[in-house]
């Protein structure tokens, strides 16, 4: 290869984005239940649309590895996901993907599973699922862990891990937060207990500049404009550390991006228009007045997306 080819193409790999989707149930017939829900055909389809836009599927712990060691993550990829073991995901979804031959990974809501809850997969039909996807954790009960107290949320890691271990062989690498609500502090916790990837349902793709520990994932269901929501890149921005007490500074910078501003998510009723001198940003935040999360959402017209919380490590 020519040196310039070269070095375009490492630049165009090392630049890539994978699209980790998550999906929850697959009933047929739950109006009700669309926010969450998506029928066998549109999945069906929108695995189809995936295939036609030239996608190729990837599994979960190839694109967490390229990330964690700065590897090129490869062009064009798209990554199944599915939260909880619902029963219609093991009877509606997994044949497709079994026979398509798609990888796909599966975040299991353990006391579901565990106490036989209606509605969910048992642990045969969990282990039957790991022969053809990854298994990893959702926690054992399901609550906003951002509630629960740093004892509370070890307890019911703990939990969840010892029955996962004891019924699937092996320790999970990866976690899910519950309902994706995280702030820093469940963030610190969960990585201080030895989980190699967690996954948020922050909408945006994930690249190098992806944090393992709150990666973006595109929530789909009946509803989504899916042909939008596989077009969306990651907002490559960095965040200096906020200053200040209740009012805080907030600088950063962006660089994957050339327009003149970029739009920042506060609280409800607070989205603002940033202008971008040279690419940086700054402007000031109220902590009492941000979201309950401390999480700022950057986002552009050309719909890159990146949340950031306002604590850093
Ligand atoms: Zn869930």
């Amino acid at each position: 290869m020519k040196p310039f080819l070269f070095l375009l193409a490492f630049c165009a790999s090392l630049f890539a984005d994978a699209h980790i989707l998550c999906y929850h149930r697959f009933d047929d017939n739950k109006p009700k239940l669309r926010h969450t829900n998506i029928s066998s055909k549109k999945f069906a389809e929108q695995l189809a649309a995936l295939k036609a836009d030239g996608n190729k599927f990837a599994t979960l712990s190839s694109v967490v590895t390229a990330i964690k060691t700065n590897k090129p993550i490869g062009e064009k990829l798209a990554v199944i996901t599915v939260d909880d073991a619902y029963k219609s995901f093991y009877e509606k979804a997994l044949p497709i993907l079994k026979e398509q031959k798609i990888p796909f990974t599966l975040f299991v809501y353990v006391e579901a599973v565990n106490n036989k809850y209606k509605d969910y997969m048992n642990w045969d039909q969990v282990k039957e699922a790991g022969k053809y996807g990854e298994i990893h954790l959702h926690s054992y009960a399901h609550k906003d862990l951002t509630k629960l107290t740093p004892a509370e949320l070890e307890k019911d890691t703990t939990e969840a891990m010892a029955l996962f271990e004891k019924h699937m062989g092996y320790k999970p690498k990866y976690y899910a937060y519950p309902f994706g609500l995280y702030n820093y502090e469940v963030k610190q916790k969960l990585k201080s207990m030895g989980f190699e990837a967690i996954f948020t349902v922050d909408n945006g793709a994930v690249d190098v500049k992806s944090d393992p520990f709150s990666m973006e994932r595109i929530a789909v269901n009946e509803d989504t404009d899916f042909s939008l929501n596989i077009k969306v890149k990651p907002l490559d921005i960095t965040l200096e550390k906020a200053t200040g007490d209740k009012i805080k500074t907030v600088k950063g910078s962006v660089s994957n991006f050339g327009g003149k501003t970029i739009k920042m998510y506060v609280a409800k009723g607070d989205t603002r228009v940033l202008e971008l001198k040279n690419g940086s940003f700054e402007t000031t935040v109220d902590m009492d007045k941000i979201n309950s999360k401390k999480k700022l959402i950057f986002f552009t017209e050309d719909h890159r997306y990146r949340a950031k919380l306002i604590e850093k490590d």
